[in-house]
């Protein structure tokens, strides 16, 4: 673990020698990002040393459920295959058998729930190598850190300055401690200050994250409770939607609950104001967000609601980062690349970043070794052939993710997205008539292939050869790495 030293005024007026000689690695956030970085740290052979600093107090998992694609399971599985069969068994699929390669099934928000249209009970999108699993966040975190020792984690230690000095990384953190170490994954998710470190000085313009236009309010609600209000639609996952909002619901705790979250297109002028991710309300405020809103919400739905904390939570994203790294500062997760939640897919982009850069990052331990143990030149350049490595294979799959969702969410909202569906139904722009809901279904049924299908295996071949291409250019173009 990083020494603590007394406390410069400036991160410059540390001295260049090194506090922590032996090589190790900070990782900032101990969301499921930093872990599943950790895990996968420690999963190689020998042990990759890592640091992970957290602001929380202890382990916190915010939000309530999350769903998991197969291209997650497989990152997992990657990663350390102990962590996938844990996960699966506490992951929750859908109630009844013949829904269980059904991500959603779509219903529509307004009163009746569509249930007169053509296309009701043939609402399914999924796939056949798709299989419904969920979890509540808190299950998949206490598995996480279960293969993360305690040791190295430090609570309570909110990262306030990062600063490459030298061939190191300086943290100083809000009690003032300082520490060292040979590279930093700020993994501090959407409104990461690590993100700041990254891209401040050459992309100031791509740091703050932007308001996708929506909020959600969120809800766990008894199986029994949500069975009683929506009857037999409760066991499996659903997405009811409309113009003016959409509401999701899946079961998680192996069926004894349903995770909801209901989703607010922000009409208000200027849309969201406050400096917070969330923002209180009165439960009446709530309420009309949805029986207000076009296309309006059936009786049952609003039942929901008196489960659902009245606070709105803003959805933030970075359609935009042109650079995951700069020199020995690298990010992951969610402050790289948030996006909204409609595709479920941003916790499986975390894990996909963690599988690429534990194995990149283990292809430098073991391959060089001899440079790793003291700051230096050559280190560093081999540590930024890593992140570069990492940037070129995750970034533009990562960044299509954030576009494609934001798309998505205006699928949910039958409003016509910036792709190839036309939504027209005997002129009618934006109707939520029977063809609209065929044409939104049939765009469902085939934009996540891209996501679920990947061959990660491909990915990680791809990092570990291009890493070693540009420890190879720098030698053949004279640099220090030649003599590695
Ligand atoms: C409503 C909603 C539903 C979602 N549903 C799904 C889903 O079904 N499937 C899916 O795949 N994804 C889903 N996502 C996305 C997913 O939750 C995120 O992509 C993922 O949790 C991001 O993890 P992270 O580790 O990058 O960030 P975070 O979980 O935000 O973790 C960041 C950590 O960094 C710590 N931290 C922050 N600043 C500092 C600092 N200065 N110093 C030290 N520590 C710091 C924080 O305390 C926190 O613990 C959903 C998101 C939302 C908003």
């Amino acid at each position: 673990m990083a020494a603590a030293t007394s406390t410069p005024t400036s991160l410059k007026e540390i001295d260049s020698k090194p506090q922590t000689p032996a090589f190790n690695i900070a990782i900032i956030g101990a969301g499921i990002g930093g872990l599943a970085l950790a895990i996968g740290l420690s999963h190689h052979e020998p042990p990759i040393p890592f640091t992970i600093y957290e602001s929380a107090q202890q382990f916190a998992a915010v939000g309530a459920g999350v769903g998991l694609g197969p291209n997650a399971l497989r990152a997992m599985d990657l990663i350390d295959s102990r962590f996938r069969q844990q996960y699966m068994d506490i992951a929750t699929g859908n109630g009844r058998p013949e829904k269980r390669h059904v991500m959603m099934e779509a219903m529509l928000m307004r009163e009746g729930l569509g249930q007169e249209e053509s296309w009701w009970g043939k609402g399914d999108w999924g796939g056949e190598r798709f299989e419904r699993t969920g979890a509540h966040r808190k299950d998949l975190l206490d598995i996480m850190t279960g293969f993360v020792g305690s040791n190295y984690v430090r609570f309570d230690k909110k990262v306030k300055e990062v600063e490459q000095v030298g061939d190191e990384v300086v943290l100083r953190f809000e009690d003032s401690e300082v520490v060292r170490h040979a590279a930093v994954v700020g993994s501090d998710g959407v409104k990461g200050f690590s993100r700041q470190v990254v891209l401040g000085k050459r992309y100031p313009e791509y740091v703050k994250p932007k308001y996708t236009g929506k909020y959600v309010y969120r809800a766990i609600i008894k199986m029994e409770v949500a069975k009683g209000i929506l009857g037999g639609l409760a066991t499996d996952a659903k997405m009811y939607m409309s113009k003016g909002g959409n509401i999701s619901t899946y079961p998680i705790t192996e069926g004894r609950e349903v995770n909801v979250v209901m989703f607010k297109r922000d009409e208000r002028e200027g849309g969201w104001r406050s400096s917070e991710n969330t923002e209180e309300v009165s439960r009446k405020e709530m309420i009309a967000d949805f029986t207000e809103c076009e296309g309006g919400c059936d009786t049952r739905l609003l039942r929901l609601f008196d489960h659902a904390k009245p606070l709105r939570w803003g959805i933030f994203h970075h359609p935009t980062t042109p650079t995951y790294y700069t020199s020995l500062i690298c990010l992951l997760g969610d402050v790289a690349h948030a996006g909204g939640p409609h595709q479920a897919a941003g916790a499986g982009q975390c894990l996909e970043d963690a599988l690429i850069l534990s194995r990149v990052l283990g292809k430098l331990y073991s391959n060089h070794p001899s440079i790793l143990d003291a700051p230096s030149h050559q280190r560093t350049r081999i540590i930024e052939a890593a992140f570069e490595a990492y940037d070129e294979v995750r970034r533009p799959r990562a960044q299509k993710q954030v576009l494609t969702t934001q798309e998505c969410g205006e699928l949910y909202n039958l409003r016509r997205p910036a792709m190839d569906v036309d939504m027209d139904r005997d002129g009618d722009e934006e109707g939520e008539g029977d063809g609209d809901m065929v044409k939104v279904l049939q765009n469902l049924n085939t934009r996540f292939e891209w996501i679920w299908e990947h061959d990660l295996e491909g990915d990680v071949r791809a990092v570990e050869k291009r890493f070693e291409e540009l420890v190879r250019r720098d030698g053949d173009d004279g640099g220090e790495l030649a003599r590695l």
